[in-house]
C-alpha cells in the first residue's frame, strides 16, 4: 500500500463504503480485506490524536493513559463525593478544592439528607438491574450485533444519520436508525453531542408484537452505555418506535463514537407474551 492509499484510507474512513480508490496510485483499497490491515492498525495507533481535556497531541496508543491518569486538565471529582460533594473540575484544581471543601464539616443531620438522596438513586439503579434480570427469564429473547453505518441526507444542507443493515431477531426483520443531536440544523455549532435511535420492524406481523429492547456495548467495541430499557408494541400500522436517547454516558464518549466509522452495538429484544 502506498503512503497515499494509507492517508486516503484514514481521511475517508468515516463516510465511504468499504471500497475506496487511492487518489495517488489509483489502486482500489478494501478496508476489510486488505492483508495489511494489521500494519494499518499499528500505524493508526501511532498517529497523533488530541487529548479531549488539554488539546495536546499524543500517539493514539498513549492517549488513553494520558487522559485517565496523566493529564493535568482531566476532569476529576472531589474525594468527598461519597458524602455528596458535587464538585468536579480539572485535576490541577483538585487539591485546592478538597482542602476547602465544605462537605467533611457538615453535621450528621445534613449528611443524613444527602445519604437519603443517594440511596434513592441507588434504588433506581437496582430497579433497572432487577428489570433486566427479569427480562432475561422471558421465553423469547433474541440478540444480535448491530452496525450503524453513516449516511448523508439528500437535503440542501446534508445531515448525517446512521442506519443498520436489516437484521433478523425473534424471526422478524428489523432496522435501527440513529441521528445526531436530534438532527438539529447545525450540530457542528453545538459542543454537546447526543445520539438518539429508533427501532423499525420491517416484516409483517399477524398480531401485535410487544417488546422490550435494550442497546448495549457489543463484543468488539468499547462504548460506554448506561443501559435503558425501552418498550414498544409493534403492529403493521405502527411499526417504528419514536426516536429515543441512545444512553451514552457523556458527550466526550459520544464524540468518540462519531469519530469512528461505524457504531457497533448489541441489541437485545425481549418479546412480552400475554
Ligand atoms: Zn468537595
Amino acid at each position: 500500500m502506498c503512503a497515499g492509499c494509507f492517508i486516503h484510507l484514514l481521511a475517508d474512513a468515516r463516510l465511504k463504503e468499504e471500497q475506496a480508490t487511492c487518489p495517488n496510485c489509483r489502486c482500489e483499497i478494501s478496508k476489510s480485506l486488505c492483508c495489511r490491515n494489521l500494519a494499518v492498525e499499528k500505524a493508526v495507533s501511532e498517529l497523533p490524536s488530541e487529548c479531549g481535556f488539554c488539546l495536546c497531541q499524543f500517539p493514539r496508543s498513549l492517549l488513553e493513559r494520558h487522559q485517565k491518569e496523566e493529564c493535568q486538565d482531566r476532569v476529576t471529582q472531589c474525594k468527598y463525593k461519597r458524602i455528596g460533594c458535587p464538585w468536579h473540575g480539572p485535576f490541577h484544581e483538585l487539591t485546592v478544592h478538597e482542602a476547602a471543601c465544605a462537605h467533611p464539616t457538615k453535621t450528621g443531620n445534613e449528611l443524613m439528607e444527602i445519604l437519603d438522596e443517594m440511596d434513592q438513586s441507588h434504588r433506581k439503579e437496582m430497579q433497572l438491574y432487577n428489570s433486566i434480570f427479569s427480562l432475561l427469564s422471558f421465553e423469547k429473547i433474541g440478540y444480535t450485533e448491530v452496525q450503524f453505518r453513516p449516511y448523508r441526507t439528500d437535503d440542501f444542507i446534508t445531515r448525517l444519520y446512521y442506519e443498520t443493515p436489516r437484521f433478523t431477531v425473534l424471526n422478524q426483520t428489523w432496522v435501527l436508525k440513529a441521528r445526531v443531536n436530534d438532527s438539529e440544523r447545525n450540530p457542528n455549532l453545538s459542543c454537546k453531542r447526543t445520539l438518539s435511535f429508533q427501532l423499525l420492524l420491517k416484516s409483517k406481523v399477524t398480531a401485535p408484537l410487544e417488546c422490550s429492547f435494550l442497546l448495549l456495548k457489543g463484543p468488539y467495541d468499547d462504548v460506554k452505555i448506561s443501559p435503558v430499557i425501552y418498550h414498544f408494541v409493534f403492529t403493521n400500522e405502527s411499526n417504528e418506535t419514536d426516536y429515543v436517547p441512545l444512553p451514552i454516558v457523556d458527550s466526550v464518549e459520544c464524540n468518540k463514537l462519531l469519530a469512528a466509522k461505524n457504531i457497533n452495538l448489541r441489541l437485545f429484544l425481549f418479546q412480552i407474551q400475554k
